[in-house]
């Protein structure tokens, strides 16, 4: 009999396994189950809505989903409508792709305010996930922080001084748009707490802020210096030269060439966030970095500010009834296999690290377990049982042809350069597909 398997969560993780089963087991039977009407995890709602050429790899999953026997079940959430031990007496396979979708918190004295926002939940807004729509965060500030040195920090802090006909060609929401044009903010700082050689931008990322027509990057050169950490590999090496290459070119630019600013402060960690119920500024301290750690030097300064953005990384959530590494925030696996049946990709895996591609991998190496594992095929009866199930608890599933119309609209109505106008509310999703509105 066919394998039945259900591949949980549908970003690049979820889509690359299901490529990868479908090109390496015969005729396996795969559905993927998705909590959002929407698919594409992180390419939809967390890929910067200026980096369409990223969120074009959405092409090539949409070939997987219309190939071989592969059903999209959207709108269906594990933990809600179906348990995942229910699901994993329906199929033979599970597969967890779920990714790592909370933030990391900040733990520092006033993180508590208003104007703190987590990256997953800013990111969330300005990609119009239905989750974080309501964040309405108060752009009417002049300068904003953002925490971190991975490519979130710089994917916010980008967004936030792009121009108006910059973000013309975005798919940003039209309140996220708006918000953003009516900003008067016009410094973004981004903060390191160790040196330029240990950031995790990628270069690539880093110079996109040399191309902003309404900004210009300031670093202080004092902290390019050329030292490289003795313990360091060739490649990391070789990327960290190349940002510094990038940061010494920032810092020989006129910082009043410009109308924006974006500061890249390094060697400084947050201690405290300034002010009253509200943000007005962080303090933070000069540091040295001693065995690769950022150490505090007691040297304080304290940076004007109405908005801190925590970019600080994410982390999986447990799944009760399965185990959790909590250092790593992930389920713990051999190489993908939590136990046989029971399988994970993408950053529940291996933690929240590495671009798109990254994920593709992980659906080839689950493939082969799967294969190994069951090798004389399935008993199981996987997605007649499931459509049983949900239409029993009466779950209004969107599958892949609904989604098409979605999507349809979403291109159709945009305007301008817009190249989408994305549906942020599910209840406005499934009113559209039943002809409601
Ligand atoms: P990340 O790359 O892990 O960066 C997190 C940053 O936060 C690090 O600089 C880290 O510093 C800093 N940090 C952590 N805790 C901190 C604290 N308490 N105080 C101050 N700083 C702190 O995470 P990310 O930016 O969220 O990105 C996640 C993944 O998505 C990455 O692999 C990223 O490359 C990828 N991504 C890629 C793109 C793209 O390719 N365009 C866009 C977005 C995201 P330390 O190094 O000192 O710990």
């Amino acid at each position: 009999m066919a394998i039945s398997i259900a591949i949980i969560g549908s970003g690049p993780a979820g889509f690359y396994a299901a490529d990868a089963i479908q090109k390496s087991i015969e005729n396996p039977i795969i559905d993927i189950i998705e909590r959002l009407p929407t698919p594409y995890g992180l390419i939809r709602g967390g890929v910067a809505p200026d980096h369409q050429t990223t969120k074009k790899v959405a092409k090539k999953f949409e070939k997987t989903a219309l190939a071989g026997d592969i059903r999209y079940f959207g709108n269906v959430e594990v933990g809600r409508d179906l348990t995942l031990d229910e699901l994993r007496e329906i199929y033979d396979v599970v597969i967890l792709a779920i990714g790592a979708p909370a933030d990391r918190k900040l733990t520092i004295p006033g993180s508590d305010k208003v104007g703190v926002h987590g990256s997953a939940a800013f990111v969330g807004w300005y990609n119009g996930h239905p989750d974080f729509v309501e964040l309405e965060p108060d752009l009417k500030i002049n300068a904003a922080m953002v925490i971190g040195n991975g490519n979130v920090a710089l994917d916010v802090a980008r967004l936030l001084v792009r121009s108006k006909s910059g973000r013309a060609k975005t798919d940003l929401p039209l309140y996220a748009r708006d918000a953003m044009d009516a900003s008067p903010i016009k410094d973004v700082y981004v903060l390191g707490r160790r040196g330029p050689q240990d950031a995790k931008f990628t270069n690539v990322e880093l110079r996109e802020m040399l191309d902003l027509s309404e900004c210009v990057p300031v670093v202080d050169p004092a902290d390019l210096s050329d030292e490289m950490p003795a313990d360091m590999d060739d490649r990391d090496r070789r990327l960290a030269e190349k940002n510094l290459e990038t940061l010494r070119a920032f810092s020989g630019i006129d910082p009043s060439g410009k109308p924006k600013r974006a500061h890249f402060v390094f060697y400084a960690q947050p201690v405290e966030i300034l002010g009253g119920t509200h943000v007005e500024g962080i303090r933070i301290e000069r540091t040295k970095v001693e065995n690769g750690r950022a150490i505090g030097t007691g040297v304080t300064r304290d940076i004007p500010c109405g908005m801190v953005i925590a970019a600080i990384g994410y982390r999986a959530d447990p799944i009760p009834g399965l185990p959790y590494d909590e250092a790593l925030g992930i389920i713990p696996n051999d190489r993908g296999r939590i136990e046989q049946g029971l399988y994970a990709v993408g950053w529940i895996k291996r933690g929240p690290s590495g671009v798109i591609s990254s994920s593709r991998p992980d659906g080839i190496e689950v493939a082969e377990h799967i294969a190994a594992d069951f090798a004389a095929g399935g008993t199981r009866p996987g997605r007649d049982r499931l459509a049983e199930l949900l239409a029993e608890r009466g779950v209004r599933v969107v599958h892949f042809e609904d989604w098409q119309r979605l999507e349809k609209t979403e291109i159709d109505r945009a305007s301008g350069p817009q190249p989408r106008h994305k549906f942020t509310d599910v209840a406005d999703m499934i009113d559209h597909l039943e002809g409601r509105k």
